[in-house]
């Protein structure tokens, strides 16, 4: 995510969005070094706990933890990541001023059933997958807040990777990773072309 950010070529985007501002794609290194994408991997992540305090929690599916004003937006999300922003701006007089902060909550809907003693072994696994591909979608995207640089400010313009059809980096992550997100949500985008209101939702968050 720290690679060469470009604009996305003007025939790829409908007609409604042409005016949408800082639309970009990121794109892989061309001398792919493993040793120093892994130092730099640990880098972002001691950046994540010491700079952006990132914590993790369990979150209830019926109440958003950025408040009310967030509630209707909740219960169809596996997991959420979000960052202090309104603190930041609005009390930043404060004293001592606010620091950043970072969070990934997980269902804890989704976690419940682990509880259970009735499972077998596939369906512990499963739920178990489900929530470790959750953790790495959403640790994606807290990568994706401080990218492509460390900056003092947050980046939530979410890229795409590539030339995929979702600017969603948490699903590009999953694809990645197993050519297979579980989620049907990030091929219903691509195939009914919704794919272009995520940049904008992304800058209503
Ligand atoms: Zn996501």
């Amino acid at each position: 995510m720290d690679g060469e950010r470009r604009p996305i070529p003007d025939e790829r985007i409908p007609e409604k969005y042409k005016g949408v501002e800082n639309i970009q794609s990121f794109h892989a290194r061309a001398n792919y070094d493993p040793v120093a994408t892994a130092a730099r991997r640990d880098e972002k992540f001691q950046s994540l706990i010491t700079k952006w305090n990132y914590t993790f929690g369990f979150a209830s599916e019926t109440e958003d933890p950025r408040g009310p004003h967030f509630d209707e937006n909740n219960g169809n999300a596996f997991g959420v990541t979000i960052m202090n922003l309104e603190e930041m701006e609005f009390e930043k007089d404060r004293d001592p001023p606010p620091k950043w902060g970072m969070w990934t909550f997980i269902m804890l809907a989704d976690a419940e059933p682990l509880f259970r003693d009735d499972l077998n072994d596939g369906e512990r696994m499963g739920i178990e997958w489900a929530i470790a591909t959750t953790i790495v979608h959403e640790i994606t995207h807290a990568v994706g807040n401080i990218s492509p640089i460390d900056a003092a400010e947050p980046n939530l313009d979410e890229p795409y990777f590539e030339t995929e059809a979702l600017a969603e980096l948490g699903f590009g992550m999953e694809a990645a990773v197993s050519l297979n997100p579980l989620s049907e949500l990030y091929f219903t985008l691509m195939i009914t072309g919704q794919q272009w209101e995520k940049p904008i939702l992304h800058r209503q968050r």
